[in-house]
């Protein structure tokens, strides 16, 4: 089956990063670091360039009249339609960040929602029959307006954060009983369904009526909660880490372009889909902003799905042998 099309909601920001210099003991981080300002990011931008190297792809957000014509001319090169794309008067959606010593863990400094603070999402025509929707973290209030345009897609998978479950928890929950499929990561998790022991947790958030839950847990991989069983997914473990920035919505777009591929979406889809999005991560991690995914293509992601596939792989006969022992 050829690719279908997904769309793709989401921010496209400026960020502002902070990396301490690490150090080999993290309990003593030096205050000197390196800092980037105006790093192009946001939740769509990352989801969709990286959909893009497995399905067409359709995005949907609103940039300020400060945002580089030249990133959406990227993305269009990529595949991407940003013809539901709005320029809008005033800033760009703008968050800061310092991450960590151990470059996993991070404090949001600062999230401005500028130009979001009044985007009314307003679909192409074209749009409204795309068969797969990835709602990336942004405003669950969009999510839910981008979903109610939409003409019953097949697939509907959602990302968030803490940002939006402290301050929109009720909207939050009207939008999880319209999924498929849920995306987060691990300290989400627990704040979501207010358990802290992550298989609890899952249990939990099952009960919205989810058929799919992804917990990302950064280098520790991703874990799938399905009405067949659990799945773990290492992550690939790598000595260059520039800035994990992204990681999770490169992570959505490589799972969602995988299952744009498939004719059923079922738990070994979603097991398989989750290996490309484990791929497509660690492109992301290897440069600062869009850097390491602009290196992305299928080819690449294909060899390194080949990788995540061979950490993971036992002999069936060692293992026999090992436990008759
Ligand atoms: P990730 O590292 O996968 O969590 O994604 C980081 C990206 O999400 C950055 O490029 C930010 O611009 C964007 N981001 C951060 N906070 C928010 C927020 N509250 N809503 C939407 N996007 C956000």
């Amino acid at each position: 089956m050829s690719a279908e099309s997904i769309l793709i909601v989401g921010s496209m920001a400026f960020d502002d990063l902070q990396f301490p210099r690490p150090t080999p003991d993290p309990a003593k981080p030096t205050k000197l670091g390196t800092s980037f300002r105006d790093v192009i990011g946001g939740s769509a931008t990352y989801a969709a360039m990286t959909a893009a190297a497995l399905a067409p792809v359709r995005a949907i957000a609103v940039v300020g009249d400060d945002f580089p014509e030249s990133v959406l001319e990227q993305m269009r090169a990529r595949g991407v339609d940003t013809d539901g794309v709005q320029r809008a008067e005033g800033k760009t959606f703008r968050w800061s960040g310092r991450y960590h010593p151990d470059l996993v863990g991070r404090d949001t400094l600062d999230t401005q929602l500028n130009v979001f603070a009044d985007f009314r999402p307003d679909l192409p025509q074209s749009y409204r029959q795309t068969p797969l929707v990835l709602l990336g973290n942004i405003h669950p209030a969009l999510q839910i307006q981008v979903l109610d345009a939409m003409d019953s897609p097949r697939f509907v998978m959602a990302d968030t954060m803490n940002f939006w479950i402290e301050g929109e928890r009720d909207t939050l929950d009207r939008l999880l009983g319209r999924l498929d499929a849920l995306v987060i990561n691990d300290e989400e998790a627990r704040l979501l369904s207010g358990e802290h022991n992550i298989a609890a947790a899952a249990k939990q958030l099952l009960k919205s009526g989810l058929d799919h839950l992804v917990i990302k847990r950064g280098e520790h991989g991703a874990l799938y909660f399905g009405k067949e069983g659990i799945f773990a997914c290492p992550a690939l473990p790598l000595a260059d880490v520039a800035d994990p920035t992204g990681a999770g919505d490169c992570f959505a777009g490589g799972l969602m372009g995988y299952l744009a591929t498939q004719a059923h979406i079922d738990d070994g889809a979603m097991r398989r889909g989750i290996v490309h999005g484990t791929a497509a991560a660690s492109f992301c991690v290897q440069a600062v902003g869009t850097g390491g995914v602009r290196q992305l293509d299928e080819p690449s992601l294909s060899s390194r799905v080949a990788e995540v596939y061979a950490l993971c792989r036992i002999e069936p006969e060692a293992l026999a042998e090992r436990c008759a022992s």
